[in-house]
């Protein structure tokens, strides 16, 4: 019997692989380079020391910030943490904030502590495509509001916000701007000195580096942003963020930070030719299939798709040679629902049988077509079983 093959891996918004380049830079950092690099003064501890600092370059440069602007976390979740509460915790009797309903758990859910925590919190919607007004969040800016937070690109229906405005109305308030830049990092340009970011997140995973780390990029400009560190003991990463460097990780995230620089133009018109020939082939076949998300600003390799007349829960089971996500996989708390489907309007039953399709560097035209034949043959089989009468 032939063996099983496993499933295309379309579900790149949740992670991507690492890419063998970065595992090939990180491996020595396992066995002989295996210095601290905050034990400094001998070779082991200055050769890691010079690795975090060359990473740290290779991190500041795809985003536009300097390297003394990096700070390393575990992770986006973790520099959004910082941000939201680092900053809250320093910001003295302004103790407003405004976000997206669009945002990540990572974002909402730290909001969430700071209001239990007594700070009153405004939330923005957005429009049918997911896209969140401007003139709506300055409208939302009160005397007393200390930070502004919209993700760059959304994880679920990639749609691009106009962060650019939203940054400048918020540097026209005095306010701290905050945008999770997870998804658009590395497959759009994302560049601080274009956009009036104070602070602003990322992930190693999401750009085919390793899991477990990611940064914060705090501005140092002429807005002085002061954070309390979350995590103490030793001082590093400019005091706000102790702990032993995870060298290999680091120089992995460094490495995927530099491929995605040198690949960010070609890999994004292959990838978003690769979701418009998944998208037009799909809806060639079948009818009732609605694009979620913005039909311009979305990102590269992003296509969202809600399937009329089927079952969430059959959709995801009945597809069997494709790993996509229905809704969002970084929810795991309730992945029936999604709350930026809910916010832009669409209905519960459409948004519990759409599913998000992440195409990455790894993908082929293959692929793609595999996509199409499995989605169209799973619907028009779950069509006909259900069909009344
Ligand atoms: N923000 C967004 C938009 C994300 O997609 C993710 C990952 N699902 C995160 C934050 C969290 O990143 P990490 O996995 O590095 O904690």
């Amino acid at each position: 019997m032939p063996a099983k093959q496993p499933p295309r891996y379309l579900d790149n918004h949740a992670t991507t692989r690492t890419d063998p380049r970065v595992v090939e830079a990180m491996l020595p950092f396992f066995s002989e380079r295996f210095g601290n690099a905050a034990s400094i003064g001998h070779s082991f501890g200055d050769d890691a020391a010079r690795a975090v600092e060359t990473a740290r370059e290779q991190v500041a440069s795809l985003v536009g910030a300097r390297p003394e602007e990096v700070i390393f976390t575990s992770g986006a979740t973790e520099a959004n943490n910082l941000a939201l509460k680092g900053l809250l915790s320093t910001s003295g009797n302004r103790r407003h904030l405004v976000v997206s309903e669009v945002e990540h758990p990572s974002v909402l859910d730290p909001v969430s502590r700071l209001a239990r925590d007594g700070c009153r919190v405004t939330r923005v919607g957005c429009d049918t495509a997911g896209q969140v007004d401007p003139a709506e969040v300055a409208a939302a800016i009160e005397p007393d509001t200390a930070l502004v937070s919209v993700m760059w690109a959304n994880n679920e229906v990639g749609t691009i916000n106009p962060v650019a405005e939203i940054a400048d109305r918020c540097a026209d308030h005095g306010v701290v701007f905050h945008t999770d830049a997870v998804q658009a990092v590395g497959r759009i340009p994302v560049n601080c000195r274009n956009v009036t970011a104070g602070l602003l997140a990322l992930s190693a995973h999401k750009i085919y580096g390793p899991k477990g780390i990611g940064a914060l990029i705090v501005r140092r400009g002429s807005q002085r942003i002061r954070l309390l560190p979350q995590i103490e003991g030793g001082g590093h990463e400019s005091h706000l963020r102790s702990g032993t460097l995870p060298v290999p990780l680091i120089v992995g995230f460094g490495t995927a930070c530099r491929l995605a620089a040198d690949a960010l133009e070609s890999e994004s018109v292959r990838l978003a030719g690769l979701d418009k020939t998944l998208a037009a082939g799909i809806r060639k076949r079948l009818e009732g299939v609605h694009v979620n998300g913005h039909p311009d600003d979305r990102l590269p390799g992003n296509m969202n798709l809600g399937f009329e007349g089927v079952d969430g829960d059959a959709l995801l089971a009945g597809l069997k040679r494709i790993a996509v996500s229905s809704g969002s996989a970084c929810t795991t708390a309730d992945p029936g629902t999604s709350h930026v489907l809910a916010a832009m309007g669409v209905p519960q039953t459409l948004s519990r049988a759409s599913l998000r399709f992440g195409l990455g560097r790894f993908n082929t035209e293959d692929d793609i077509l595999a996509a199409i034949d499995d989605v169209v043959g799973t619907v028009e089989r779950l069509r006909t079983t259900t069909r009344p009468g």
